[in-house]
């Protein structure tokens, strides 16, 4: 989600007039888009900001804007720790961005812009506050053959240790017709693959209209518009994966049966205590019905260790439950305390040295597992979407005509391969020669279709 509202804003900023500086040395204006899910993200930017105490000095001045979750959550305090900030500018308020750069550089800082907390007035209110995030408003200026799509934003769920429903505020679906019409411009503008964002995605639901529109709908609309080839959505919760959405990505050739499903932990004590909502058995049964309808389904998963109480025997429970699911990857976290969440009261008990040798056990036994399904992909051929040189063939580009380029299979494993920088954005067909637990390697087949 900050992915894409930082590359909105971007655009947004160039269609104003506004230039992309080389360096932040150079800028006359630097905007931090940050995240608050995890301490560490929002330390790392009080550190940049204190870096940039200095820059004040300098004539004419910079302006400083904080954008972002940290700006919902910390509001004035960013003020108080870095006076030398101009703007602090919440997700839901980024729309009025270009105003407010005005306002600063007219001399009107400090400039707050944020949404209503959420118990701090009525919902409709509070919902209303987080409505002026930026919508893609050009296509054709900035082409893309990836894009990320907003179909929702905020979250109404309540898991314990989550600070992403105070800062992104009440769940909201986008009517169906906005998204439609912007994946149509985005496929007209030569977009192959799009990715619709959510924080529970398979929870969508349009009431807008004479009829609900829920997930499974809006993907077979979007599957009728011509030049699209590739549907993705993320972010699952597993409560949501009903029949229907199932069926849907089973029938619908564009959609990538690629389900990213967090299920943050394996044992049912730490679920409770996190309010995800479900149990282990739950979640495996879930699985099942996964890969009954889909059986070439590839299901990823983010984990939570060290939460609050976690015994040894609850993370025994969570590596079952890696080995029995068998994800394509897991995303894994610490548990860091967050202000203002459900968890905050429960002690954080977990010391730090054991949440880290948790997190590499975990990693250690889903990268087996990764390395061991992908040696299956050798002396396959598969579909891959290129997304561009890898950091290896930027450093090539030089010296060679052929360098290492990377792509994504439709289950989103990724593609390592010799190919010409102008392969960028094509769908091409690979032959895997080897593979490691992150990476698939290949060769270009010779008769490639030149999409
Ligand atoms: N809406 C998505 C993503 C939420 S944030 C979802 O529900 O899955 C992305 C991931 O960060 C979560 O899945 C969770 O694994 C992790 N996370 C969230 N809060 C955290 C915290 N306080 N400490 C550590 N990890 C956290
Ligand atoms: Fe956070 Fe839970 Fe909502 Fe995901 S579903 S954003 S983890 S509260």
């Amino acid at each position: 989600m900050n992915v894409l509202d930082s590359e909105l804003l971007a655009e947004e900023l160039e269609l104003s007039g506004y230039e992309r500086a080389s360096s932040p040395r150079q800028a006359d204006i630097i905007l931090l888009n940050t995240c608050s899910v995890r301490q560490h993200a929002e330390d790392k930017v009080y550190s940049l900001l204190g870096r940039m105490k200095h820059q004040d000095a300098r004539r004419p001045k910079k302006i400083i804007g904080v954008l972002g979750c940290m700006a919902q959550k910390d509001q004035m305090l960013i003020f108080r720790r870095a006076p030398w900030v101009d703007l602090v500018v919440g997700p839901g308020r980024l729309a009025l961005l270009p105003g407010l750069l005005e306002r600063a550089a007219a001399g009107e800082g400090p400039i707050l812009e944020v949404s209503l907390d959420r118990n701090a007035a009525p919902l409709a209110a509070v919902s209303e506050s987080f409505k002026c995030f930026l919508h893609r408003n050009t296509f054709a200026a900035f082409p893309r053959t990836q894009a990320m799509v907003r179909i929702m934003f905020g979250c109404d769920k309540c898991c314990s240790y989550c600070v992403v429903p105070q800062v992104r505020g009440p769940e909201q679906s986008r009517p169906a017709k906005e998204i439609l019409e912007e994946v149509r411009r985005l496929a007209d503008a030569g977009c192959l693959e799009v990715t619709l964002l959510g924080q529970t995605v398979n929870s969508y639901k349009d009431r807008s209209g004479p009829r609900t529109v829920v997930l499974a709908d809006l993907l077979e609309m979007l599957h009728e518009i011509d030049g699209l080839r590739r549907i993705k959505f993320v972010t699952n919760h597993p409560r949501h994966m009903t029949k229907m959405l199932l069926e849907g990505v089973r029938d619908l050739p564009k959609v990538c049966p690629y389900l990213h499903v967090p299920a943050q932990s394996g044992s049912d004590a730490v679920l409770r205590r996190m309010k995800r909502g479900y149990t282990a058995g739950w979640y495996r049964e879930m699985l099942a019905r996964v890969r009954e309808i889909i059986p070439q389904a590839v299901v990823t998963s983010d984990f939570i260790v060290g939460f609050c109480g976690e015994s040894e025997e609850d993370f025994a429970q969570t590596v079952d439950l890696v080995r029995f699911a068998r994800f394509k990857n897991s995303f894994i976290f610490k548990y860091s305390p967050r202000p203002g969440t459900a968890a905050e009261k429960l002690a954080d008990d977990v010391p730090e040295a054991v949440k880290r040798r948790r997190n590499n056990q975990l990693l250690a036994v889903q990268n087996a597992i990764s390395f061991e399904d992908n040696q299956a992909f050798v002396g396959r051929k598969v579909e891959i979407l290129v997304e561009g040189s890898s950091k290896l063939g930027l450093k090539q580009a030089a010296a060679r005509e052929k360098v290492q380029m990377v792509g994504r299979t439709t289950c989103d494993r990724i593609v390592v391969f010799d190919g010409e920088p102008q392969s960028a954005g094509r769908l091409l067909d690979v032959r895997i020669l080897r593979a490691d637990a992150l990476t698939l390697f290949g060769r270009l087949e010779q008769d490639s279709p030149a999409s």
